[in-house]
């Protein structure tokens, strides 16, 4: 079981321009989820001109943005460059180092996006994906079956979106749309999981609302320096009964 010798550090990418809907809310939740257990988990904010040794970082946490916002860190997400943060981020997610990545985060780590002015984008390339924005906006709130989550829990979130992303042969979606649009509000799939990264374009924050998700992201984290580490389970009254009345209310 996790205990009070561990600890486990947070790195949130863009704090300061990707900070859609409470994105934040995700890394609150993922801390004190950890402190709730005893567990030591700290914060490190790495926006534009912020940079630590991604090996001392567990888990990553990157949220949404707009257009312009996701064009303005490009020069320093430096893709394509030896030893940039694009670069670093790619090699841990090779390592299976745990991320969560929400809608323009979720973009940023496939392969290009072009936004709804036309502006062409070459992302980092760490996702089998790739996304074009539509002519109208994806937004409302979302219910999805995440198939690529053990469990296969239901989630329930916001999105609000131009963006439609098409996912390459062979990529696993993270879910299949219940309610809302997902990635293009075409072929019903929601989100992408990649070795541990859980991308999504559930704003919310998604975390607070579904706990289990929280969970599986600090467990993976955990177990990669901790070897067979497992959270004792909390009392997630509160947090379950905010997502059923959300997934309640958006089903019924
Ligand atoms: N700017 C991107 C889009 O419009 C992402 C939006 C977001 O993060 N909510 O698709």
């Amino acid at each position: 079981m996790a205990d009070e010798s561990m600890q486990i550090t947070i790195g949130h990418l863009y704090p300061d321009l990707l900070n859609l809907y409470g994105d934040r809310g995700n890394t609150i939740a993922l801390a004190k989820r950890c402190e709730w257990r005893g567990i030591d988990a700290r914060v490190v904010d790495l926006g534009a001109g912020q940079d630590v040794d991604f090996e001392d970082i567990d888990l990553f946490f990157i949220g949404g943005g707009q257009d312009f916002d996701q064009r303005t860190l490009l020069a320093d997400l430096g893709v394509g460059v030896t030893g940039s943060k694009a670069t670093r981020l790619q090699q841990a997610i090779e390592r299976d180092v745990p991320v969560l990545a929400i809608c323009g985060g979720y973009q940023i780590l496939g392969e290009y996006y072009v936004d709804h002015e036309g502006h062409e984008s070459a992302y980092i390339g760490a996702l089998p994906m790739y996304t074009e924005a539509g002519d109208t906006r994806l937004i409302g709130n979302i219910v999805f079956e995440a198939d690529a989550i053990e469990g296969a829990p239901t989630v329930v979130g916001f999105e609000n979106h131009a963006g439609r992303t098409h996912l390459r042969e062979g990529a696993q979606a993270l879910g299949t749309v219940v309610k809302g649009y997902g990635n293009n509000g075409d072929d019903g799939t929601e989100g992408l999981r990649y070795r541990n990264v859980i991308a999504t374009y559930s704003h919310g924050p998604l975390l607070p609302k579904n706990p289990c998700v929280a969970d599986t992201l600090i467990e993976l984290a955990l177990q990669r320096r901790y070897p067979g580490a497992k959270l004792q389970p909390l009392d997630d009254a509160l947090e379950e009964a905010a997502h059923d009345t959300m997934e309640r209310r958006l089903i019924s």
